[in-house]
This record gives C-alpha cells, sequence and structure tokens, in this order.
C-alpha cells in the first residue's frame, strides 16, 4: 500500500493505492485554503496519511511544476505562492516518518497510466494531458525521462505559431498550449463567436456533434493544432504509444481524424503509422494512482 497526493489548482487529493493500482480510499480539500500556508497544508495531508486504517510503505506527490524532484522541492506554483522553495519530500518525511517521493503531475500521470493504464509497459511512452494547459510526461525504458537537474521539460510550450499566436503566461507566445488545450479552445471560441458567447470546451463538443457549423470550426482549429504539436512529438521522440487523457479528449472521436492526418503529413522521415494513439483508462483518480 502507496499513500498518493494529487497536489492539483482546485485541489489536493490524499489517497491510499494498493498494489494492483487501485484506489482504496481517498480525502481531499481545497488548494485554496494553504495557498500561503504550507505549514497547515502538509499537516492536513499528514494527518489524512497517519489516521488512515490502511498502513503505506510509502507516499508519493505529484504536483503542477516547477518540481524538482532531485531534490524534493518546489518551485514557483502558481496556485501555491507560499509554498515556494520549501523541502517538500523533507517536511512531510519528518510528519509521516515514511519515505516519500515528489515528481512532476505529468510524469506521475504518465507513471500511473503506464504501469496499471493504457501505457501497457511500452519502452517509449508518452502521455499528453489536454485540460487547463498541456501536460507530457515521457517514460524510456520503464523511467520517468528528467532533463538536466530534474528538470521537467515542458513540451505544452513548443512554439506553434513563431512570433504570432496568443501571448503565453510563460513569457512566449504561439506555445502549443496556448492554441490546443481546453482553455485555448474556449478562449479562441468565445473571441470569434459571433455574439462572443461564453462556451465551455464539453458545450462545444456536444454543439459540434449535433452539426453546429461554428463549433465544428473551433473543435477542427483545436484538432489541427493538437495535431502539429503531436506529429512535432513523433517527429523527434518516435514513441511507440501516446496516450492522450484530459477533458476534451472524452470527445476524442471528434478531434483524432485530424490528429491522424496531420501525423501522416507532417511525419514523413520516420516510420509514424508505428506509433500508437490511445485514450487514458485510469479516468478520476489518475493523478492519485500516477503518485503512488
Ligand atoms: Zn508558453
Amino acid at each position: 500500500m502507496i499513500g498518493a497526493v494529487d497536489i492539483g489548482g482546485t485541489k489536493i487529493a490524499v489517497g491510499m493505492v494498493d498494489d494492483a493500482g487501485q484506489v482504496v480510499y481517498s480525502s481531499e480539500f481545497a488548494t485554496e485554503q494553504v495557498k500561503n500556508d504550507p505549514a497547515s497544508g502538509i499537516a492536513k495531508i499528514a494527518e489524512i496519511i497517519n489516521h488512515s486504517s490502511y498502513p503505506c510503505e510509502g507516499v508519493g506527490i505529484g504536483c503542477t511544476g516547477p518540481v524538482f524532484s532531485d531534490s524534493g522541492t518546489l518551485g514557483y506554483v502558481e496556485f501555491l505562492p507560499g509554498w515556494t522553495g520549501i523541502h517538500l519530500v523533507q517536511e512531510l518525511e519528518s510528519a509521516c516518518h515514511k519515505p516519500v517521493v515528489l515528481e512532476n503531475d505529468a510524469n506521475a500521470a504518465a507513471l500511473g497510466e503506464w504501469a496499471w493504464g493504457a501505457g501497457q509497459k511500452a519502452d517509449h511512452f508518452m502521455m499528453v494531458t489536454v485540460g487547463t494547459g498541456i501536460g507530457v510526461g515521457v517514460i524510456l525504458n520503464g523511467k520517468v525521462y528528467s532533463g538536466a537537474g530534474g528538470s521537467h521539460p515542458e513540451m505544452g510550450h513548443q512554439t506553434i505559431l513563431a512570433g504570432e499566436g496568443p501571448v503565453c503566461f510563460c513569457g512566449s507566445r504561439g506555445c502549443w498550449e496556448s492554441l490546443a488545450s481546453g482553455t485555448a479552445m474556449e478562449r479562441w471560441a468565445q473571441e470569434n463567436h459571433p455574439e462572443h458567447k461564453k462556451l465551455s470546451g464539453r458545450e462545444l463538443c456536444g454543439l459540434a456533434e449535433s452539426g453546429d457549423p461554428f463549433a465544428q470550426k473551433v473543435v477542427q482549429r483545436t484538432a489541427n493544432f493538437l495535431g502539429i504539436g503531436l506529429a512535432n512529438l513523433v517527429t523527434i521522440w518516435m514513441p511507440e504509444l501516446i496516450c492522450l487523457s484530459g477533458g476534451i479528449m472524452k470527445a476524442s472521436h471528434l478531434f483524432l481524424p485530424e490528429i491522424q492526418r496531420v501525423i501522416k503529413q507532417n511525419c514523413g522521415l520516420v516510420p509514424a503509422d508505428q506509433v500508437k494513439i490511445s485514450l487514458a483508462k485510469l479516468g478520476s483518480h489518475t493523478g492519485l494512482i500516477g503518485a503512488a
């Protein structure tokens, strides 16, 4: 049994995951409550773990980056401003008296899906989560791929439209996630809607399905940008398997034909037909299972 902590922008989920990758217990609290108070956040996490009736061997944490897994510290996480620079691993270890490891949440989700979901323990595996942003985790020969100093490469910020496209919070413009994430799709739809109506990703997908021409255009545009970014990943990495997850992938059938078309068109120098594109299987507990 492993304790798991999934730190996200809305909530911090804490749970217990068994050896088969099943969540046997989980509890959560709002991230907002502790965003400037790491001591009480860590105390809440430790309390849930220490008072669970399931004894665990260790604890895994998945957190949105920048996260430094080698040193166990957090960088400036947008929704946890008061936690910058804290040694999360050391502090949770002393509060729970168990070994603790920390991983970027995109990597944690990739590990979970690789071990227990659609990943099938492939030697070259990439997991792409299309949500508020786009997160990519890479598993190479059974291990999370990290860059220099344990850093997490940010493939969601690869430049798709050089010198143009929306300005991104990272300081660049035309980034993949500012064009192809669920949030980007909603924003573009609102800006270009004849009455600037605000529609959610789910509403846009539903409308596209029922034949609404505007929603179909929005979906097609998003699918095209998703395809361009994925084609870059295929050309650069040639993974065996790319697994897609996130809110708008619930309507994956609307996006996949265009994604496949762009990959075929753009990836002329690699055997792109050997890259399998699949959908995540773990569902809403992906973060917790991955953290474990
Ligand atoms: Zn960016």
